[in-house]
This record gives C-alpha cells, sequence and structure tokens, in this order.
C-alpha cells in the first residue's frame, strides 16, 4: 500500500515524504461515528507517503458525558452516572460494529468492557468521597480518547494500513496540575522521539490518543479541555514533523463564526500570532495553547474539514506576506470588567498586590489597562471577585459590571491602518461601547460592549469588513486620530 500510493505524492511532498512526518489530528464530530471514522481511513490511505501520526479526540460530546456522569456520581446519583456510562459503553460497541467483524470485533469488544470496569471503579470511588477531585476527573475524562483510538486502530487496520496504537501516556510526560496539564518538554520530547521514531521508520502508522498525559510516575493527567489539539502540537514539534493537520468539521479558520454570520468566508492563510489571538479572543477552531510548540519549532499548521477534504482548509506560519486588513472578527462572551480604584494614590505595591491576589485565586486576567486613577481589567469568570474584592480592602475600591462581551477584529499590523478604526466606529457607532482596546499587539483593536449587543456587533463588524468590496490597503505609517493611544491602553 506504501509503495502504491507513492505515487500520489505530488511533486513539492516529496521531500516531505522521505524525510519528515505528518501529524494528523481528528477532532470530536471527524471520528464521532463508523462513517467519520471510514472518511478518515481514506484520507490517513492517501497521506501514507508524508508518514503521517495520528492523534485523535474521543467521539463527540463523550467528554462532556464523562464529565457528567463524574459529577452524578459525585452528586448522590450513582445509578444514573452507571448507567450513562452503560450508553457510552454501547455507542461504542455500535461504532465498532460499523467497522469491524468476527474476532476483530470481539477483541475491540473485550478491550472496551475492560476499560469500562476501570471507569466503574472511578465512578464509585468518586461516589464514596462525594466529591470530584482532579485526579479522579482525569482518569474518567481521559477515557473518551483511549476509546476512540482504539477504534481508529482497528478500522486502518482493516483499511490495510500497518498501524500501531500507542499510548499518549508513554509519550506525553506532565506536571502534576491535574486537568490543566503542561508536559515536561525535554522528557516529552525524548519519549517521542523513542516511541514514534522507530515506529514510523518500519513503516508504521502509530495512533494516539490527544488531550491525555501521565506524570513521571505514570499517574494520568489532562492538557484542558480541547487539549488534543495541544497534544497534536506537541507531537509535532518533538518530532519536528514537516507540518500538522488539524482535522475538524468547518472549512478552516474563517473570517467570523458562522453561526452568526452565514457569509463567513474561509481564511486561506495567516501567521500563528494571528491565529493565537483569534483563539485567545474566543474563535472556536483551536484551544488557544496549541499553537505554541508548532510555532516555537516552527512547523506549519494546517486546518482542514474531514467532511469536505478536497477545500484547501487554512495555512498557518510562522510570517505570512500582510497588507495590514482584518483577517476576522471576534466575540468573547462571559466578560465582566473589574474597575480596581486605590483608596489613597495609585502605587506600583497597589499593582503588585492585585497580580498576587488574582494569582492567589488562580483567576486569570485577560485584560489589562491602568491610568493614574485606576486600574481596569477583565476577567472571564466573577466568581472569585467578592473574596478579591475583601483581600484589597483598605487598599482599593474593588467594582464589577458582567454581562458584557468583547468584539474584536483580527489582523496583523491593523493598528497602523487607523482608517479601520473610523470604518468599526461607522459600523457599530450606535452601539454603546465601553471601551475600546487596541491590545498591547498590532494585531488586535476590541470593543466592549453589553453582552445582549455582542451578535449585532459582530455582524455589523463582519458586513462592514467582509461584503463590501475589499479597500485597496492604505499607506503604512499614518498616524490616528481617533484611536492612537500607547501601547495596551484603553480608551
Ligand atoms: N476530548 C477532549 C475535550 O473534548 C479533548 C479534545 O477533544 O480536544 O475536551
Ligand atoms: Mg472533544
Amino acid at each position: 500500500m506504501r509503495q502504491a500510493k507513492m505515487s500520489d505524492a505530488s511533486e513539492a511532498g516529496r521531500d516531505e515524504a522521505v524525510s519528515g512526518c505528518r501529524v494528523m489530528k481528528f477532532g470530536g464530530t471527524s471520528v464521532q461515528d463508523a462513517a467519520a471514522i471510514l472518511r478518515l481511513c481514506h484520507l490517513v490511505q492517501r497521506a501514507l507517503p508524508y508518514r503521517p501520526v495520528l492523534v485523535v479526540s474521543a467521539l463527540a460530546k463523550v467528554t462532556d458525558q464523562l464529565m457528567n456522569a463524574g459529577w452524578a456520581a459525585s452528586g448522590g446519583s450513582l445509578d444514573a452516572a452507571r448507567e450513562s456510562l452503560q450508553r457510552l459503553r454501547q455507542r461504542h460497541e455500535a461504532v465498532a460494529g460499523g467497522l469491524v467483524v468476527g474476532d476483530e470485533y470481539d477483541n475491540l469488544c473485550k478491550q472496551f468492557a475492560q476499560e469500562f470496569e476501570t471507569l466503574d471503579r472511578v465512578l464509585r470511588a468518586i461516589a464514596g468521597e462525594k466529591a470530584f477531585m482532579p485526579h479522579a476527573q482525569d482518569q474518567l475524562l481521559g477515557a473518551g480518547e483511549s476509546l476512540s483510538s482504539k477504534l481508529v486502530h482497528a478500522a486502518l487496520g482493516k483499511a490495510g494500513v500497518t498501524t500501531t496504537l500507542v499510548d499518549a501516556k508513554e509519550c506525553i510526560v506532565t506536571d502534576v496540575a491535574h486537568t490543566r496539564a503542561t508536559p515536561l518538554w525535554d522528557e516529552t520530547n525524548e519519549r517521542l522521539q523513542a516511541v514514534l521514531l522507530p515506529l514510523l521508520n518500519s513503516g508504521q502508522t502509530p495512533v494516539m490518543g490527544g488531550f491525555v498525559g501521565a506524570t513521571r510516575d505514570g499517574i494520568p493527567t489532562t492538557l484542558g479541555r480541547g487539549g488534543s489539539d495541544f497534544t497534536a502540537s506537541i507531537v509535532g514539534a518533538g518530532l519536528h514533523a514537516s507540518r500538522i493537520e488539524i482535522w475538524t468539521d468547518v472549512d478552516g479558520v474563517m473570517t467570523s463564526d458562522p453561526a452568526l454570520c452565514p457569509d463567513a468566508r474561509r481564511v486561506a492563510r495567516m501567521s500563528f500570532d494571528e491565529a493565537a489571538e483569534l483563539a485567545y479572543f474566543g474563535a472556536k477552531v483551536l484551544h488557544p495553547a496549541t499553537l505554541v510548540p508548532a510555532m516555537r519549532s516552527n512547523v506549519p499548521v494546517w486546518v482542514l474539514n474531514s467532511r469536505n477534504p478536497e477545500c484547501p482548509g487554512t495555512e498557518i506560519v510562522a510570517h505570512c506576506e500582510t497588507d495590514g486588513r482584518v483577517k476576522a472578527v471576534t466575540v468573547k462572551r462571559g466578560v465582566a470588567i473589574v474597575d480596581i480604584e486605590p483608596v489613597r494614590w495609585f502605587a506600583p505595591e497597589l499593582l503588585r498586590e492585585v497580580f498576587d491576589v488574582f494569582e492567589r485565586h488562580q483567576h486569570s486576567l485577560d485584560l489589562l489597562s491602568a491610568s493614574r486613577g485606576s486600574l481596569a481589567l477583565l476577567v472571564s469568570s466573577v466568581t472569585a471577585l467578592p473574596s478579591i474584592a475583601e483581600e484589597l480592602r483598605g487598599l482599593a475600591h474593588v467594582r464589577w459590571e458582567n454581562h458584557k462581551a468583547l468584539v474584536c477584529l483580527v489582523g496583523e499590523q491593523i493598528r497602523r491602518r487607523p482608517e479601520l478604526a473610523s470604518q468599526a466606529f461607522h459600523a457599530i457607532g450606535d452601539i454603546d461601547v465601553r471601551m475600546i482596546c487596541q491590545g498591547a499587539s498590532e494585531r488586535n483593536i476590541s470593543f466592549l460592549v453589553d453582552e445582549s449587543r455582542a451578535v449585532e456587533a459582530v455582524q455589523r463588524l463582519h458586513r462592514s469588513f467582509f461584503s463590501a468590496p475589499v479597500s485597496e490597503p492604505a499607506i503604512e505609517g499614518s498616524s490616528s486620530q481617533a484611536m492612537c493611544q500607547a501601547e495596551g491602553a484603553w480608551q
């Protein structure tokens, strides 16, 4: 098969085929049922000359269902939790039935039986403790990827691909920060190379689950929700892959969320920085941390549609030629604005204290602006704010307003084009904009609006920047009248 498919490799791909490898990551919807997994097999067969390494997510919705089962068990509904586990088992068996038959099917079901027995024990332990602790969450949630990788492995074997199932816990070595672990890079890279390279060199296609890892002592961890993209990036960087492909159910990174803007278009090419900004500010295609390892190792990332594989997708590269155009409009909902006003005067110590308090509460800050009189922060959760306010009492008054949304324009160097800001104002001028931020980067202009007006703001901005005929880029270096401010400052 390897030989036969070799002729499919394009001229441009030949070097890649000989030297590197290609990481192909398939998200939940790309493995959601037997039909999706068969499409995956076809894509992998086509890619064999490039030496693919597969990273797969859990079947769509499985991670959420495992999470709900855990909460149910901890809340005293063990029976309901076990029933949902049964349904999950039936679903995986049904998918297996659509992929393999006879001994292979029996063998898969036997492996599932073992896996579900373990999960049942975990659920009972959770019920016993009456708490769903982070370490238990990792044991439970990681099973989704373990199950899906077994299905994909079996399906590939049936399709004639020489494939090996690799336990991600053997390769991704992490710290002990359960539910949001970080890889120990040197060890992880060493293990990835030690485990995967010999397989690739002997013509095998390795398959592993995304999202999961283990500590040095082998205790299971996870990399945070949506973490399979991160795994793909870690593996791609660790093996110096020629590219990382993120196979999903949309045509690539879009100019906006198509659910909000039906005329959203595919972005053909963008920089890592733009993509990271998009992910951070609400675009759902990529996990925000995903790109870091790929970026560091300069491995290009492609976002592709497993249901429409002929579509060229989005290519994300270190540098991409830019003309200062807006590439996308995003929205981050559920934002609160926090005003911190010093009781006496604004001293640097106050800043330090504020950061410390937020850190103690493990409360992340999205954006910040300081002026002589006060400090404004944007946060995505208000739960810890009452205690934070209490701790800062005597130093500062803390007030917050929630139900805000941050609507962002993203594009390399858009800040150098002041007319973009006026165009944006023109589009949403009658919507009450609480704050305008040009970020610390050159590639983001954001507007804080009431959540109730967010969709309208996104739609109007998208219409303004993407429906109208594309205008010629302005001459660089002109300065903004309306919005030229210090880096990171708020208006
Ligand atoms: N299955 C995990 C989740 O849903 C990881 C992933 O799909 O990326 O969070
Ligand atoms: Mg998932």
